[in-house]
């Protein structure tokens, strides 16, 4: 699809032709710009308007720029959804970004009008984007501005010096380019939402265990390791007052320690009542299940190998149950692995892995140990089974996959794989700000799905975001409902 660009001055569109992309030079301030639009109503494609700005922060530097959440203008505020995506890609081409809403005004705001449109939370000022916007009528729309003066120098004294406007100047062209492969990929598609997706039982439960936590006890609470792997979940917790530590030696003596949803060793938790902490454990009912069958198997005197990831912190966790564990991670390692006595061997899994490959290195164990025994029921949960069957039912029809989580998340990364495995192209995103259009430029569908770890507002966020990237027919997969809840820990579960 095409793009056009809008640059209210001739320095802006010569900065964004720099780049060889076109640009429509729409004139100054309101009056122009609203005749500018006006002229507008036939364009295909995607609009982004493009030119200088006013900071209205100090943390803003001439040269930066700000992709607009919103505009508000005299007539009201226009919500712009696609910003987080445009804004990581002109972030990953190396250029100082800021999302926020722009403020539009008629004419030039200095002095104690500017103050003002700084503390009503606007990032930047200009003087057109409030009227050019509509003539976006429906199609991909975009607001990008590069700050040439900041709030401790004011517009016309920034362009005496110049400094500012070369650096605006700089920054609009390289951000043209990019703009340039943001429109590239506008076109109608189809979306297929896996189902399930997002969080399961058990990462809800660890989320309300802080959460009540929070509420009974305030700030600061200590978590012990991220409470779940997702780094939205984790910062968000952060504003309201959690403390992650790696080891218990670093919670004061007395405080509020919380076990994250992946399970501890017992080592910590002798260590946690010597040193006179209130623990409540958050750990997953289903990560305790394969806790207890550890010592089962121990106490039998079976060396038990474990299959998962070395270093994850359920691998940590149940590792530390029994003394005479092995973990091995591929059926390589599985064919290789040293035990005492070959006639009383168990196995157990890691509650995250990818159930394809799990199978093949048990098949590998069984052979180097035809006597071995396992758990009684698969140790793989029913939430990461469910997200990988919908994965694997949806990827064939799917030119590429998007996995909401983080990367240190093993359930997340094991979607990624399946999808491949399934012959279809993946990836794995935090967030929209991840999203790389340049993967769905011709993808005609795209399947999103998300880790048991990842809340299901992100998946939310970056269906927004694709829904900016062109008109979006979304549907939904579903191989199955989910209905598992667990219990909060006895000491939280009061009426609140
Ligand atoms: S992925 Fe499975 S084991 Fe892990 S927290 Fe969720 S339900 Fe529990």
């Amino acid at each position: 699809m095409s793009l056009t660009v809008l640059t209210p001055l001739r320095l802006e569109a010569h900065a964004v032709r720099k780049a060889g992309v076109e640009a429509v030079r729409t004139g100054m301030g309101a009056r122009a710009a609203r005749r500018a639009a006006a002229r507008l109503d036939t364009v295909d494609g995607a609009l982004a308007v493009m030119g200088f700005g006013g900071g209205l922060h100090d943390g803003l530097v001439a040269g930066d720029l700000v992709v607009a959440t919103e505009v508000r203008g005299p007539a009201g505020t226009q919500p712009l959804l696609g910003a987080e995506l445009l804004a990581g890609m002109l972030r990953r081409a190396g250029l100082r970004v800021h999302t926020g809403p722009v403020a539009s005004r008629a004419r030039l705001v200095t002095g104690a009008a500017r103050a003002r449109l700084a503390a009503s939370g606007a990032l930047a000022v200009d003087m057109e984007s409030a009227w050019l916007v509509p003539a976006a009528a429906g199609r991909p729309v975009a607001v990008v501005r590069a700050i040439v003066d900041t709030p401790g120098r004011e517009l016309h004294r920034a362009l005496a010096t110049v400094a500012g406007a070369r650096a605006a100047h700089r920054a609009l062209r390289r951000a043209a380019t990019v703009l340039a492969a943001w429109g590239d990929a506008v076109r109608p598609r189809a979306l297929v939402l896996a189902g399930p997706r997002a969080s399961c039982a058990g990462v809800e439960r660890a989320i309300e265990v802080v959460e009540r936590m929070l509420e009974q006890e305030g700030p600061p609470l200590y978590v012990r390791k991220q409470i779940v792997h997702n780094a939205h979940v984790v910062a968000d917790l952060e504003r309201r007052g959690v403390i992650f530590v790696d080891e218990i030696d670093e919670v004061p003596e007395h405080a509020n320690v919380v076990f994250s949803a992946h399970g501890v060793p017992p080592r910590v938790r002798s260590e946690a009542t010597r040193r006179r902490l209130r623990t409540v454990d958050a750990t997953c009912p289903l990560v305790s299940k394969v806790h207890a069958e550890a010592r089962r198997f121990a106490g039998r005197g079976y060396t038990v190998v474990l299959v998962g990831h070395d270093g994850h912190d359920e691998v940590e966790g149940t590792r530390g149950e029994a003394p005479a564990i092995r973990v091995v991670a591929d059926a390589r390692e599985a064919a290789n692995v040293e035990v005492e006595d070959p006639d009383r061997v168990a196995y157990l899994t890691q509650t995250t892995l990818a159930v394809d490959e799990t199978r093949d290195v048990i098949d590998a164990l069984r052979e180097r140990f035809p006597g071995i025994v396992g758990p009684g029921s698969d140790d793989i949960c029913y939430a990461t089974q469910n997200r990988q069957d919908a994965v694997r039912a949806l990827a064939p029809e799917c030119d590429v996959v998007l996995v909401v989580g983080s990367a240190n998340s093993s359930n997340s990364r094991r979607l990624v794989e399946v999808a491949e495995r399934a012959g279809t192209a993946a990836r794995l995103v935090d967030d929209e700000s991840h999203v790389d259009p340049a993967w769905l430029a011709r993808a005609g569908t795209i399947g999103l799905t998300a880790g048991a770890s990842a809340p299901e507002r992100l998946v939310a966020r970056v269906l927004d975001a694709l829904a900016v990237l062109g008109p979006l027919e979304v549907s939904e997969h579903t191989v199955t409902r989910e209905t598992t809840r667990f219990k909060l820990p006895p000491e939280l579960r009061g009426e609140r």
